[in-house]
């Protein structure tokens, strides 16, 4: 393989992708990229508002791109959306699962013991992470099953390999997302095609809106407690950046894996390979 044909394993000309949670922080990073590499992305996203720098990037970029509303909890939802992506773009070759996340209510701390945390907490967090990821995956998928090809990239996390302490229910919905990740990919390749793939990405620590107060301080901009023991946990030393999950995510979703499914590759500096010591 030369040069040339390499780089064209990345080209993504004509490919419509479906990003759930793409006005997020990681979501958005992934579709100005992949948009960048000429594909049509549909920005699927229960907020449809777009930060200002987001829409100045995807502005310059050269494939087509819509935003539209879906709550990736709700099936007629998600049909809706479906239906507008095949209308705007005439099929749906890849899907991200991006939506996802913690609620704050789902977090032990002195004032909050595990055994006082809010029921509703608790299933919001379950069910955004895991449920959030297999309706759409079903909805999605469907097209894949029929066109007998396709991709799904799910986001898991670093709790799924081992949990962090504070955060149960996302801890087990994401190893839940790594677990499920595995299964579908059996699955599809088994039932359906082996040309559709099923991986995911397990980002480390990226200061995002959903935890930068409990990494830093809101005041200071310091480590707090929690973010110093994770730098001190990071053999590279630093938070992730969104792009640093590109390459990762790039790769999963071009032919240059097309014999890699049902796995979860981490992103994190280092801190799943660190013993501590
Ligand atoms: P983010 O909060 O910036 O983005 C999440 C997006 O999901 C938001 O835009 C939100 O509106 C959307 N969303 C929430 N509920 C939804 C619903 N019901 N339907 C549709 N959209 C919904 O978070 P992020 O940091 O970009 O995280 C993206 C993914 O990466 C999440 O799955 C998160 O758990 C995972 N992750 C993040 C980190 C990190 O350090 N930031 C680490 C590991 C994994």
């Amino acid at each position: 393989m030369d040069l040339k044909e390499i780089t064209q394993l990345y080209d993504f000309t004509g490919k419509t992708i479906v990003i759930t949670g793409a006005t997020g922080v990681l979501g958005g990073e992934i579709a100005c990229a992949l948009l960048g590499c000429g594909a049509n992305i549909a920005m699927m996203d229960r907020n449809t508002k777009l930060e200002a720098d987001l829409v100045k990037r995807i502005d310059s970029t050269v494939g087509r791109v819509i935003v539209i509303y879906g709550n990736v909890l709700k099936r007629p939802s998600l049909e809706k959306c479906a239906a507008k992506i095949i209308e705007e773009f005439g099929r749906i070759d890849y899907l991200i699962n991006a939506a996802g996340g913690n609620h704050p209510e789902a977090t032990t701390g002195p004032q909050k013991a595990f055994f006082d945390l809010p029921e509703k907490a608790l299933q919001f967090t379950s069910e955004l992470n895991l449920l959030g990821t297999m309706l759409p995956s079903q909805v999605f998928g469907k097209y894949m099953a029929e066109q007998r090809e396709g991709v799904i990239l799910n986001i898991s996390s670093m709790n799924a390999l081992r949990p962090l302490t504070r955060i149960p229910a996302y801890s087990a919905a994401k190893a839940a997302v790594s677990n499920f990740t595995q299964w579908l990919a059996v699955h599809m390749a088994q039932e359906y095609s082996p040309d559709i793939r099923v991986n995911a990405v397990a980002p480390g620590f990226f200061l995002t809106r959903q935890n930068r107060f409990l990494l830093t301080d809101e005041k200071s901009g310091e480590l707090t407690p929690r973010g110093k023991s994770i730098i001190d946990h990071t053999p590279m030393g630093r938070f992730g950046q969104p792009e640093d999950l590109l390459g990762a995510v790039l790769w999963l979703l071009s032919p240059a894996s097309k014999f890699v499914t049902g796995i979860v590759v981490p992103v994190d500096g280092g801190f799943s390979a660190f013993s501590g010591v």
